[in-house]
């Protein structure tokens, strides 16, 4: 009777073994390491990629570092140890990470950039990001819109300039591309950079840090406009351009006969939206989170069924050691007059959200 019950569960077993579909987690382990969760795009980019990863049949270990470069690296070591096929990979800082990926790569580990290039290693597979450079031509271009909708004929527009992080080579292409608008109209004369304050090595924020940039725009709001006004600020990240509100707001502006500067940003994260219906926020880049997911879900798949992934620029992203073919998606410029129907349209927020 024993033998008989263990027969049949054994048989049970394995007919279960054929019968039920593939299980959730047999095409491995996807690591996704995330910089932080201080900015709200960086949870919906993990959390978009854990459901696709799910979906496709990975089993997805998302870890978010807190800005903090030693436990970026101790998450996506522990990933490697764990066994991971793959790691997606937002870097904190894109230049400490070539002994992790070499062990990983010694491990056979694929390897995709995640927005963020990693610099200074050649075990970096592939790149899925947006269209860096045309993000600052974008922010550029709403800051001179504005500027002229603003103050018109007032000429020249003092501006003032913050830049990214310097640790991510993005903040390099967002500048770069802002100043290929502006730099024309600063030797023009039509832009005047008042605290002559110009170069990241001069305008760069550490780890994009809005309390950074508001004290930074006090200090110049101090040392520079005592006796004139500023008339715009190029801000590379939503959360920065907040800050520089805050310490423009501090010292009266956006009322009586102190307009309210032309503020850019980045990523549409709601407190900027909101900020724009508002009138204070000039304008932000939408970059879809939910696509840069799908592109990135596509790679890995591509790369674990043996097939080379789509990419559609193999020469902009040199990190150093050698150019990571890449995939770039399209940014979208968003102010007052389009904020609204770009994100609710999209479904990336709800109305109720956008209000409330
Ligand atoms: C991203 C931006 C983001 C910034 C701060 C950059 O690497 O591309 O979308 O605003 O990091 O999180």
């Amino acid at each position: 009777m024993k033998l008989i019950t263990s027969l049949l569960t054994a048989a049970a077993i394995s007919v279960a073994s054929f019968a039920v579909p593939a299980l959730a987690q047999d095409k491995g382990t996807v690591g996704i390491s995330m910089p932080t969760k201080t900015s709200t795009r960086w949870i919906s980019d993990g959390e978009t990629m854990e459901k696709l990863f799910k979906e496709a049949g990975y089993e997805p270990d998302l870890q978010f570092a807190d800005d903090d470069i030693p436990n970026q690296l101790a998450q996506i070591e522990n990933m490697v140890t764990k066994g991971a096929k793959v790691l997606v990979i937002g870097a904190i800082d894109g230049t400490t990470l070539s002994d992790i990926l070499a062990k990983a790569h010694d491990a056979g580990v694929k390897v995709i950039a995640y927005d963020r290039l990693i610099r200074d290693s050649a075990n970096v597979d592939y790149y899925a990001t947006f269209d860096n450079f045309q993000v600052g031509v974008l922010q550029a271009t709403s800051l001179v819109d504005g500027l002229k909708a603003k103050f018109g004929d007032v000429k020249p527009w003092n501006v003032e300039l913050f830049g990214g992080s310097p640790d991510d080579n993005n903040a390099f292409f967002f500048y770069d591309g802002a100043m290929s608008v502006l730099q024309p109209l600063i030797d023009s004369g039509d832009i005047v950079i008042k605290s002559g304050q110009q170069g990241m090595d001069q305008v760069g924020t550490l780890r994009w840090d809005g309390a950074v940039a508001q004290a930074r725009m006090e200090n110049l709001l101090s040392s520079t406009y005592t006796d004139a006004q500023v008339n715009g600020v190029l801000s590379p990240y939503d959360g920065l351009s907040i800050g520089i509100l805050s310490a423009l707001k501090g010292v009266g502006y956006g009322s009586g006969d102190m307009p309210m500067p032309v503020v850019t940003g980045q990523d549409a994260e709601l407190p900027s939206v909101k900020s724009i219906l508002a009138d204070e926020q000039f304008s932000t880049v939408f970059k879809d989170t939910r696509e840069l997911a799908k592109v990135t879900v596509g790679m890995v798949n591509a790369l674990m069924d043996g097939k080379e992934p789509e990419v559609n620029d193999t020469k902009t992203y040199d990190n150093g050691v050698k150019v990571v073919p890449s995939y770039l998606l399209k940014p979208v410029a968003a102010d007052k007059s389009n904020v609204k129907d770009i994100l609710v349209g999209s479904g990336y927020y709800t109305e109720d959200q956008i209000n409330n």
